[in-house]
């Protein structure tokens, strides 16, 4: 029998998961639920002050370090220089048009000679508070940034003298940006991870910033590519249920059944339970992920005048809601567009959405006294946008007891929070699998 796959979901992990399959000439077919590819990686059609715009459900951040990342946007035809802008690893967090925080590693210096330097000559901290941060991080690299023991990343950097206020300019919107998760509930492990990888190298710790919406930067070329290599793309497809049988599966939809010898179930962990709930030897599955909790991520555009501007195309803020602010003119063209991020739980979700924006519209002009009032802004709430990276999460493996039927997703690559990389690397291990198997 020649081998035929079927992959359930079609975000960045299903997408990674179906290319590397076309590309070993292997039969698949991708399903999605969705009315467009891409997951919570998408961009969306907004209409506001009678135009249509096109706006992404979050800013997603690429780091250096997202190798199969780029080797994914590599093969499917789109050149690094072309759709994401590197910057160096560099830091700058302000309050009331003043600088809170800054940090740049010298580009020239290698890894990590760049980033000690870097944390060395940061301003915002006193001395004894930056020699804290080398002294924790050199310790680290001692045991590559291993932990015996997982515990609230709050309680570890406490433990390893970082102040109040390295940790609230440093460590804590760090966490935010990585794990998405509060630092009272953060898992250690995983931001020690996310560390290690970030700091392996010089370049590994450099921000890739799109430059153009989500969906042309991933979802669309993906499906052309497997488009190209004769692969089944199918969206407004729901999977209902998979059920094994002697040849395999059958993967069951409203209208329509698909058999497959091997399958690749790539859904958000929300929604895993209802599309394996005829599989009773995955039930442990279901009870691991519906023990989850997940976190928000809220994004609130505001349209300027088209000449307003940053003075780059990300800056961080401290001491009100808003967490970073990204120009979508610096990146996408989008002159005067603003999108500021509001990463994890807090007290913002009492807002209406019209009170928060003109909370957010009053933190930025007090920090950047050129952006005056919005014509127009877009909050868009993500609310389940990841699962909350706590301690001691237990994340399942790709392999099940069922054979040839594999789990991938952010929540099964367990050295990472949910992250582009991590999805994408659930991804192609799976269609490894399916090609080894
Ligand atoms: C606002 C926001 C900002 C983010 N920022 C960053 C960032 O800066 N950097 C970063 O690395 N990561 C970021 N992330 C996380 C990143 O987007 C996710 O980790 C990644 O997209 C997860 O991909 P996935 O394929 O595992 O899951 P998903 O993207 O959730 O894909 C699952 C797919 O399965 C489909 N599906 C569900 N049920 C069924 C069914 N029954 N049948 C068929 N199909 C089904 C869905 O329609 C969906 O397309 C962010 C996420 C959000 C929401």
């Amino acid at each position: 029998m020649p081998k035929h796959a079927v992959v359930i979901g079609g975000g960045i992990a299903g997408l990674a998961a179906a290319a590397t399959l076309a590309d070993q000439n292997i039969q698949v077919t991708l399903l999605d639920a969705g009315s467009q590819f891409g997951g919570r990686t998408r961009s969306i059609a907004i209409e506001a002050n009678s135009r249509v715009h096109q706006l992404d459900n979050g800013q997603h951040i690429l780091l250096g370090a997202y190798r199969e990342t780029l080797k994914l946007l590599a093969k499917v035809g789109m050149q690094e220089q072309d759709v994401l802008m590197r910057v160096p690893l560099a830091l700058d967090v302000r309050t009331e048009n003043k600088s809170a925080f800054r940090l740049a590693a010298p580009a020239y210096l290698p890894a990590p000679l760049n980033q000690l330097i870097g944390f060395l000559f940061c301003s915002g901290l006193q001395w004894h508070e930056r020699v804290s941060v080398i002294k924790l991080i050199t310790r680290l690299k001692k045991t590559n940034y291993h932990l015996a023991n997982d515990e609230p990343l709050a309680d570890f950097l406490q433990k390893n003298q970082q102040s109040g206020k390295t940790i609230s300019l440093l460590w804590e919107p760090l966490c935010l940006a990585a794990l998405n998760t509060p630092i009272s509930k953060a898992s250690s492990r995983i931001f020690l991870n996310v560390l290690r990888d970030t700091f392996r190298h010089k370049d590994s710790s450099d921000f890739l910033l799109p430059r153009q919406d989500l969906s042309r930067l991933f979802a669309q070329p993906i499906t052309r590519y497997l488009k190209a290599h004769q692969a089944r793309v199918l969206h407004n497809k729901r999977v209902k249920s998979i059920t094994a049988n002697q040849n395999g599966y059958t993967i069951s939809t409203k209208e329509e059944q698909f058999e497959a010898s091997h399958v690749i179930v790539a859904t958000s962990p929300v929604r895993l339970h209802n599309v394996i709930a005829d599989l009773p030897r995955l039930n442990f599955v279901a009870e691991q992920t519906e023990s989850y909790s997940y976190q928000p991520i809220y994004t609130i555009y505001l349209q300027y005048p088209s000449n307003a501007m940053l003075s780059a195309p990300m800056l961080g803020l401290t001491g009100g809601l808003s967490q970073w602010v990204f120009d979508r003119g610096i990146l996408c063209k989008q002159h005067g567009l603003m999108a500021v991020i509001i990463s994890a739980e807090g007290k913002h979700q009492n807002l209406t959405q019209e009170k928060l924006a003109l909370t957010v519209a009053k933190e930025l002009q007090a920090a950047f006294p050129q952006l005056a009032k919005p014509l127009w802004h877009k909050v868009i709430a993500e609310k389940r946008a990841t699962f909350s990276c706590n301690v001691d999460l237990p994340r399942p493996a790709y392999v099940t007891p069922y054979p040839g039927l594999y789990l991938a997703g952010d929540y099964t690559f367990a050295d990472y929070p949910a992250t582009i990389e991590g999805a994408v690397r659930s991804g192609v291990a799976c269609a490894d699998l399916v090609c080894n198997s």
